[in-house]
């Protein structure tokens, strides 16, 4: 387990850097802004990216299947984002890969439930939404794929390097480390990750079940891969966005704003979102409904 910088973004490259080896081409699954811009990132390093899955037909509201899945003959690693955070799309399980090492951007989904760490060969995440403040990023890498980085790179985007040196080989992120370390006391004192997995499906469940039975409210994405961590959704009308925003922001209901690409609200409830902040957000929606529905 490694503690580093840079942020998922600079795994995006160090992905390919570090396990590409004498191999030339990886595999991507395309759900998404953030796999889109590792598939971007990809392409800097690898002769070929392979998309397996794009659901960008969907404008991204969907996963695909395990069945969709084709992989390539021979790619070095498979790569995919198990929490797209801009639309709220979630993978409802773990592709299957044989052999070839599964790699995940869990920036967004990391701690807010179990993870199977054995069926990966690296998981990532930038700390900023459920691990601790950003400039910390933690890399879970299996072992056997440590060690075989391009020469050419940076020594500070070598996974060796860094595993050699416990993740000290430079001065690291001090207080963000400290903090993960009191956000990972935290966490075990709820009751670990399922306790954690508990409250965070009864949190999402009730705020889509709100979004659903409501005819003022919406969610475009599948049912059946809708996030736990991040949950979009837009009025019927979009002239009442701004008052929505501004009324929320006046019960204290505040960062709701989708993301610029997206439009419409997006309520992100990462594990530092109590359930009575998501209890409370309903309430307002609901009145506001009332009010303007
Ligand atoms: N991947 C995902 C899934 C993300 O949500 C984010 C940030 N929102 C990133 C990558 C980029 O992370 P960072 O800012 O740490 O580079």
């Amino acid at each position: 387990v490694l503690f580093l910088q840079g942020g998922a973004s600079s795994q995006f490259a160090m992905v390919p850097i570090n396990l590409l080896d004498d191999k030339s081409e990886a595999d991507y699954l395309l759900t998404g802004q953030w796999s889109k811009k590792a598939v971007a990132e990809a392409k800097r390093y690898c002769k070929v990216v392979n998309i397996i899955a794009d659901t960008s037909d969907s404008k991204f509201t969907t996963a695909p299947s395990q069945a969709d899945l084709a992989l390539s003959s021979d790619p070095a690693y498979v790569h995919y984002t198990p929490n797209e955070t801009i639309v709220g799309v979630e993978f409802a399980y773990i592709p299957e890969t044989g052999e070839i090492p599964l790699v995940a951007d869990m920036s967004s989904t990391i701690l807010s439930r179990p993870v199977d760490v054995s069926r990966y060969g690296v998981i990532y995440a930038g700390a900023q939404k459920n691990i601790g403040p950003a400039g910390l990023t933690v890399v879970i890498v299996r072992d056997d794929l440590i060690g075989t980085a391009n020469e050419n790179m940076p020594a500070m985007f070598d996974y060796k390097i860094h595993a050699d040196n416990e993740s000290m080989y430079n001065t690291p992120p001090t207080y963000a480390w400290y903090l993960a370390g009191l956000v990972f006391e935290w966490a075990l004192e709820q009751g670990g990750l399922p306790a954690l997995a508990e409250t965070n499906k009864r949190k999402a469940e009730k705020l889509y079940a709100a979004i659903d039975g409501s005819g003022f409210y919406s969610n475009p994405v599948d049912v059946s891969c809708r996030s736990w961590m991040n949950v979009p959704f837009i009025l019927a009308n979009a002239d009442l966005d701004a008052a929505f925003l501004e009324q929320a922001a006046a019960h204290n209901l505040k960062a709701l704003k989708g993301h610029r690409s997206v439009g419409g609200m997006r309520a992100s409830i990462y594990n530092a979102m109590p359930e009575a902040g998501v209890d409370a957000l309903i309430e307002f929606m609901v009145d506001f409904e009332k009010r303007n529905g």
